[in-house]
């Protein structure tokens, strides 16, 4: 068996670790005979792991004590509806920011049911920069201010956390989480799909500080009411058990690995050298600011698209897999997620210099 390396936007790369443990749990979890997808979660041997599990999160990111975490189906596409019918009232106006088509999805579920203010919109500049958070027209008395820190698509990351108005901010960290330390108490609601730094697809992280609970609209399902799920420990139905136990396995691995602060060093050198090939080269190209280029994912590309083809098939070829980049922008992507090793940007890097050094 060859592993090859997997640049995926998502579902994305696993550490090896963590799919190894899983492969030898499999049929015989924690000594019960059976797999951990047939146990019930409510046995006191899934209890105490998610119990576990959250703690180990709590403890990567410094989740302070006022705030709740919740591991709910659905993925973050339901956090663009769950974000509005928990937090927005009836009749009251949200702030979006828009960076990329991800956070204008958010805005446009989340106009099913509020009034939506955009608040700042990089579209213009084909969303390659982050508007000067001085220009963001906010609205008076927004219920929350929704922004999106990383970008997948276009690449396009915060390195600062927007401090613009007194409403909470809810930040959708799908493609960003776990990749550096992070200060949760400037947020109100943080929430993330799992398939990219958290484990597999099926779940959402969802974080969220307390006096934010209890808002909800009447008609929101419970499965999204925060305080119904919270009160619950994420359990007022059947949660996505497998899901939550890789992601489980991720966190136990992220504490092998140093933590978050040995991640963010370790990811700002994988993405700073890609960036330094690209940017090197008279081939290839990323139209980020480079003050909002992101650490997990990269795109760009060929000076002459008609060698995709040939760069994407030869790449496969030297192991090198899931190197196109989305059909919105085109050209190249390479995700750099936490379990992506630094040999993997080694082994690109090396391929694109020898790529252009034949057909540049
Ligand atoms: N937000 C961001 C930033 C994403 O990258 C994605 C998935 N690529 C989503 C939301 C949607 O996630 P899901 O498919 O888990 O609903």
């Amino acid at each position: 068996m060859s592993r090859i390396y997997n640049f995926s936007a998502g579902p994305a790369v696993l550490p090896e670790p963590v799919l190894e443990r899983a492969r030898e749990e499999l049929l015989d979890w924690q000594g019960l005979g059976m797999s951990v997808m047939e146990v019930s979660h409510r046995s006191a041997e899934f209890i105490e792991y998610a119990e576990r599990s959250e703690a180990n999160l709590r403890a990567l990111l410094g989740i302070p004590s006022d705030y709740r975490v919740l591991f709910l189906a659905g993925g973050a596409t339901l956090q663009f509806a769950s974000v509005p019918l928990n937090l927005a009232a009836e009749g009251t106006t949200v702030d979006y920011v828009l960076t990329g088509s991800w956070g204008k999805k958010a805005a446009e579920e989340a106009a099913r049911y509020a009034t939506v203010n955009i608040a700042a919109d990089s579209e213009a500049t084909r969303y390659t920069t982050i508007p000067d958070p001085d220009s963001w027209q906010v609205s008076k008395d927004a219920a929350f201010l929704h922004y999106t820190p990383n970008e997948t698509i276009v690449g396009v990351e915060f390195h600062f956390i927007p401090e613009v108005s007194a409403a909470p901010l809810a930040a959708d960290m799908s493609s960003t989480i776990l990749s550096r330390p992070l200060d949760v108490s400037r947020y109100g609601v943080i929430y993330a799909g799992a398939q990219k730094n958290i484990g597999a697809a099926g779940i959402a992280v969802v974080i969220v500080r307390d006096d934010l609970l209890g808002r909800a609209r009447r008609i929101t399902p419970g499965v999204i009411d925060y305080k119904v799920m919270a009160e619950s420990d994420s359990m007022w139905n059947t949660p996505p058990t497998f899901s939550w136990y890789i992601s489980g396995l991720v966190f136990e691995w992220l504490a092998e690995q140093g933590g978050l602060e040995a991640m963010g060093r370790r990811n700002q050198r994988k993405a700073a050298k890609l960036y330094a090939a690209i940017d090197a080269s008279e081939m290839y190209a990323n139209p980020v600011d480079p003050a909002c280029r992101s650490w997990m994912n990269v795109p760009f590309t060929l000076r002459d698209p008609k060698l995709d083809k040939a760069f994407l098939a030869e790449a496969r070829a030297a192991g090198l897999a899931n190197l196109k980049g989305h059909r919105l922008v085109g050209g190249m992507r390479a995700s750099l997620y936490n379990a992506m090793p630094e040999a993997g940007i080694d082994a690109l890097v090396e391929f694109m210099r020898d790529f252009e050094r034949r057909y540049g």
